[in-house]
C-alpha cells in the first residue's frame, strides 16, 4: 500500500516538475512514508525521520514531508510538536497536503497559467515517476482505502481511517495507463479487499471488479489481497478460477490456530471455519496457492493455544506464511484492555518454532515444482539473474542474455528451496499464463 502511495507522491511531484534523485543530499523535497502495524516499523519510522534532521539544518530550503501511518488520518498533532523541522504531515494515500504546501510558498510559486496547466495533467490518469516508468512490470493497486474491521490487536483502522472503496472507472482509467506505461501485472489492494463495493448502494464488488480489468488489453496476470475469512465468497473463488489472467493465488490470513485466542482478535471465525474454508478453495481454485498471517505471543496465549496454531500449520500445510510476534500498538483494544504477558523470549520461541515448521512445509511444496515447466512473468535482472514469480507466486531466478522485463516465458524448474526456486528458460517464447 505504501508502495503504491509513495509512487503516486513521485507522480505529482514529477507533474509541479520536480526530478526523482536516489541520494537525500541532493534533494529539495524528501517524503518519508511510515508504517506502525508493529512497533519495530515506528521505531524504525522514527529513527529515519530524525537521521533527516542535519539536512534540514544544513539547508534550510529543504522540505521535509511525513506521510503514512505514523501520521494517520487525524494529521498527528502530538507528532508537529514532537518534530517541528518536519515542513508537511500527510495522512496515508493523500499526497495533498505536500502539493498544496509545495504551491503555497511564494519561494517556489509558479506562474498562475503554469500552475494550471501542471495541475490539469493531474487530474488524468496515474503517470508512473520516470525513474520506474516503461521499468515496473508488477503494480500494486489500491482499491479499498482505510478498514473498518475492529481486529482488537490492528491499529491500521485507527491510523488509515473508515474503509472505503475508490470508484470502478478510476481503478480501471488507472490500470489502462499503467499498462501504457509497461506494465503486465496488478495487484489490488485492500485491508480486506473482498469487501470491495461493500460501501456502494449498487456494485460492482471485487469478482464484478475483477471481470472488469479482466477485459484491459496488454494486462497479463491479476492479483489481489489481503483476504478476510469472513469475506472471501464462493463467487470470487469461481471467479478467480475462471478467469485466466487472474491468477490462483490467494493471501488470506488466520492470525491463530485457537478459537479463544481468535476470539480475543475478534477475528470472527474459528479454526473450523479456516480449514472449511481452505478446502473450498482448493476444490474451487485448483493448483491454488495460499498464504497466511500468523501472530504469535498475542496477549494470554498459553503454550497449549499456541500448539493448536502450529498444528493447525502443520495440517494446512499452506505455501507461505508471513509470522509476526504481537506487538501492542496504542490506542487498539489489546493494548488498553489486555496485558502483553507473554514474554519476549517466549514469543521468539514460539516465532522460531512456526518459522522452522513453514521452511519443511514450502520446501516440501516447492520441490514438486522440481523438473516441471512453469510460466514466469520476469520483473527485474537482481545480481546478474532475472527475477520472476509463477502464477502460484513463487519466486524465480534465471541466467539470461535476454531482456526478458515484462515477458512471460515458459521456465524448466532445476533447483527448490523453501523460498525461492531456480529454472532455466524454455526455448520459444509463449505467451501463455
Ligand atoms: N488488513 C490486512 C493486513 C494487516 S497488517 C490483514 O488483516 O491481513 C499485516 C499483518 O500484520 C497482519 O495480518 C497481522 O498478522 C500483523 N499484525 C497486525 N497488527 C499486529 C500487532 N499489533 N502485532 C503483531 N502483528 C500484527
Amino acid at each position: 500500500m505504501n508502495v503504491a502511495d509513495s509512487q503516486r507522491v513521485g507522480s505529482a511531484l514529477e507533474h509541479l516538475g520536480y526530478e526523482f534523485t536516489g541520494k537525500a543530499e541532493e534533494a529539495d523535497v524528501i517524503v518519508l512514508n511510515t508504517c506502525v502495524v508493529r512497533q519495530s516499523a515506528e521505531d524504525k519510522a522514527l529513527g529515519r525521520v530524525y537521521s533527516l534532521r542535519p539536512l534540514k539544518e544544513k539547508n534550510p530550503h529543504l522540505v521535509i514531508n511525513l506521510m503514512g501511518c505514523l501520521v494517520g488520518v487525524r494529521g498527528g498533532a502530538r507528532l508537529k510538536k514532537k518534530l517541528p523541522f518536519v515542513d508537511v504531515f500527510s495522512p496515508p494515500s493523500d499526497p495533498g497536503p505536500l502539493i498544496a504546501y509545495l504551491t503555497q510558498d511564494e519561494s517556489r510559486a509558479l506562474d498562475e497559467a503554469e500552475t494550471q496547466r501542471r495541475f490539469a495533467l493531474m487530474d488524468g490518469d496515474l503517470l508512473l515517476p520516470t525513474h520506474i516508468r516503461g521499468q515496473l512490470v508488477s503494480a500494486h493497486v489500491p482499491v479499498v482505502l482505510g478498514c473498518s474491521h475492529a481486529c482488537t490487536y490492528c491499529i491500521i483502522p485507527y491510523r488509515r481511517g473508515v474503509e472505503r472503496s475508490r470508484p470502478a472507472e478510476q481503478i480501471l482509467a488507472e490500470v489502462r495507463s499503467l499498462v501504457a506505461q509497461g506494465v503486465r501485472e496488478v495487484t489490488l489492494l485492500g485491508q480486506i479487499v473482498d469487501r470491495y463495493g461493500k460501501d456502494f448502494p449498487e456494485g460492482p464488488n471485487l469478482a464484478q471488479l475483477l471481470r472488469m480489468v479482466h477485459q484491459v488489453d496488454g494486462l497479463e496476470r491479476i492479483r489481489f489481497l489481503t483476504s478476510h475469512p469472513n469475506y472471501f465468497s464462493e463467487e470470487l473463488m469461481d471467479t478467480v478460477a475462471e478467469l485466466p489472467k487472474v491468477m490462483p493465488h490467494i493471501e488470506v490470513p488466520i492470525q491463530a490456530g485457537d478459537d479463544e485466542v481468535l476470539a480475543n482478535m475478534k477475528r470472527g471465525y474459528t479454526r473450523e471455519d479456516y480449514y472449511r474454508l481452505i478446502e473450498t478453495i482448493r476444490q474451487r481454485i485448483p493448483g491454488c496457492s495460499i498464504a497466511t498471517d500468523i501472530i504469535v505471543g498475542f496477549p494470554g496465549e498459553t503454550e497449549e493455544q499456541f500448539q493448536r496454531t502450529y498444528e493447525t500449520l502443520a495440517d494446512l500445510k499452506l505455501d507461505v506464511a508471513h509470522l509476526a510476534r504481537y506487538s501492542p500498538r496504542e490506542g487498539t483494544v489489546s493494548a488498553r484492555r489486555m496485558e502483553d504477558d507473554v514474554p519476549e523470549e517466549e514469543k521468539m520461541r514460539r516465532f522460531r518454532l512456526l518459522e522452522a515448521l513453514q521452511k519443511e512445509i514450502a520446501a516440501e511444496i516447492n520441490a514438486r515444482y522440481l523438473g516441471q515447466k512453469v510460466p514466469v512473468l520476469f520483473e527485474e535482472k537482481v545480481k546478474g539473474r532475472w527475477k520472476g514469480r509463477t502464477p502460484t507466486n513463487k519466486l524465480v531466478f534465471v541466467e539470461s542474455e535476454d531482456d526478458l522485463r515484462g515477458q512471460i516465458r515458459q521456465v524448466t524448474i532445476t533447483w527448490t528451496g523453501p523460498w525461492s526456486m531456480q529454472g532455466a528458460l524454455a526455448r520459444q517464447p509463449i505467451q501463455i499464463r
